[in-house]
């Protein structure tokens, strides 16, 4: 008879669903450090963190609670050169675990396949083949994920739970930054002096890929810039 103590592994996914519910409940209002704390003791190399670096606050906030994290970047061959940077320094220089998940195909193969610019025909379809697909590659092999999402960012976004469970993929999603204010972020990046992707200084509030994401004016909505012109506003990996 095994003696080992259970881990979030041998859990059912019921149970683990119970868990994120009490977790999500208990930790409300807890620091994000102790939210990602208590993630990494939970779930250990089940758990993994996935970022466009236009998170750069929770990739800061991972490497100093949970050295050794691992994450994953969706490179979609559509990101600002900027976005790259940002990845390679904080995979260089902090203590995380960066892989990076790459399409089926390439943007050649894709123009091959559906003609040049899919962004501005179909961007549903171009952010399932170069976002859904690889994410739910990358996150196969884990039973729990960390996004960098807050309900301040939309009104898709309000009531997302800090700790809670994916009903798409059945696993357990930790969304740390959930009740942080703009303000929030910003004083812990001048606390900790977080290094920020650089497009932050040109107006760009929230980062995708350049084809689709454009500067916002002051005082305009921060993901007034993503999919500008469009109806468009989430890429379907939260949705
Ligand atoms: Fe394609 Fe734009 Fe979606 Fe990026 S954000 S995957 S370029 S539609």
């Amino acid at each position: 008879m095994s003696t080992s103590t259970p881990t979030a592994a041998d859990l059912t996914d019921d149970e683990l669903r119970a868990l994120a519910e009490r977790a999500g409940s208990e930790l409300e209002g807890a620091h994000p450090r102790e939210i990602i704390a208590w993630a990494a003791r939970t779930f250990g190399p089940d758990l993994v963190l996935a970022s466009s670096m236009g998170d750069e606050v929770l990739v800061h906030l991972a490497a100093a609670t949970a050295p050794g994290i691992e994450v994953i970047f969706l490179d979609t061959g559509y990101h600002f050169a900027e976005t790259i940077g940002t990845r390679d320094y904080y995979a260089d220089f902090t203590a995380i675990h960066l892989t990076t998940i790459l399409p089926l195909r390439t943007v050649a193969e894709q123009d091959a396949e559906h003609g040049p610019r899919l962004h501005d025909r179909d961007p549903n379809l171009c952010c399932a083949l170069r976002k859904v697909e690889p994410l739910e590659r990358g996150l196969a092999p884990y039973r729990a994920w960390i996004t960098g999402m807050r309900r301040e960012d939309a009104p898709t976004r309000t009531d997302i739970a800090v700790v809670g469970w994916d009903t798409r993929r059945n696993k357990v999603k930790l969304n740390p930054l959930a009740a942080w204010s703009q303000a929030d972020v910003d004083a812990y990046v001048e606390a900790e002096g977080v290094v920020l992707n650089p497009l932050r200084q040109s107006g760009y509030a929230s980062i995708g890929c350049a084809p689709c994401t454009r500067a916002v004016a002051p005082g305009e909505d921060p993901r007034a810039g993503r999919w500008s012109g469009t109806s468009k506003t989430e890429c379907g990996l939260h949705t």
